[in-house]
């Protein structure tokens, strides 16, 4: 299995805070199944600024580490880019990293809105030759009150991602039955950990699957771990035309 999302890399954002970190959540990885994951370091949240090479240069000494500690998990390099009106010209200048260098970006909005000029700014980026991919869409406030804004950037191009521990309803009711939805509506196209350490914000991925296979079939398991290892290798991925969240099932949300 593949993680797109996860905070392994040592030292450098709220995740892993030390390379003993690194490893713990790396064992972890293994039990769970996953045998490459992808590192997405905070490009530029607030307190943390992660560009290119040293994200790169980091990947390489946790993959030395890990073949030292004979723990079977690939690491490759990424980043969670805070949306920002100078994406492009970050990319130009070679500060913003997209998945394992394919054309897939992860790109994280405010948890509590989504700004006004994303749709431009997608545009702009899909110009360049780049695909966003929305991270945990489920749990922004925006998103879950006005379902239609995600609807509509997914319609044009975009990528979205779920984060596992959202399906297993660790972030509430509300959320889980909120990404089932998106799941059902064609809105989401990965599920990913998006993991911190080994406690409170672990993989889930294990557990994410057994819901999805219960409620959806293995069929829809697949689908997922494909997509995951689709996008590592710069390939399209597989998708749906996204439908309208039926307004009915909405308000049983609230
Ligand atoms: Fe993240």
């Amino acid at each position: 299995m593949i993680d797109l999302h996860s905070h392994i890399l040592p030292g450098v954002d709220d995740g892993a805070q030390s390379l003993s970190d690194s490893l713990s959540m790396a064992r972890m990885a293994v039990q769970q199944g996953i045998h490459r994951i992808v590192a997405t370091p905070h490009h530029l949240n607030n307190a943390y600024e992660n560009p290119k090479q040293s994200i790169i240069d980091r990947v390489k000494e946790l993959n030395e580490a890990l073949l030292r500690e004979k723990i079977e998990l690939e690491v490759l390099p990424g980043q969670e880019i805070r949306i920002h009106g100078e994406m492009v010209e970050g990319y130009e200048a070679g500060e913003i990293l997209p998945v394992n260098h394919t054309p897939y970006i992860l790109v994280e909005f405010p948890s509590n809105h989504v700004p006004r000029y994303t749709e431009k700014l997608f545009y702009d980026l899909q110009m360049k030759g780049l695909i966003p991919v929305i991270v945990h869409p489920e749990r922004n406030q925006e998103i879950i009150e006005r379902s239609d804004i995600l609807y509509q950037l997914v319609k044009k191009g975009a990528l979205t991602q779920i984060t596992a521990a959202s399906v297993c309803g660790d972030f509430g009711k509300k959320i889980k039955n909120f990404s089932l939805q998106l799941i059902e509506a064609n809105q989401t196209h990965f599920i990913a950990s998006d993991a911190h350490n080994i406690t409170n914000r672990s993989f889930k991925m294990k557990e994410a699957f057994g819901v999805i296979g219960q409620k959806y079939g293995n069929e829809m398991v697949y689908y997922f771990e494909e997509n995951a290892a689709l996008v590592t290798e710069g390939m399209h991925v597989y998708k749906e035309d996204p439908e309208r969240i039926k307004k009915k099932k909405l308000f049983h949300l609230f």
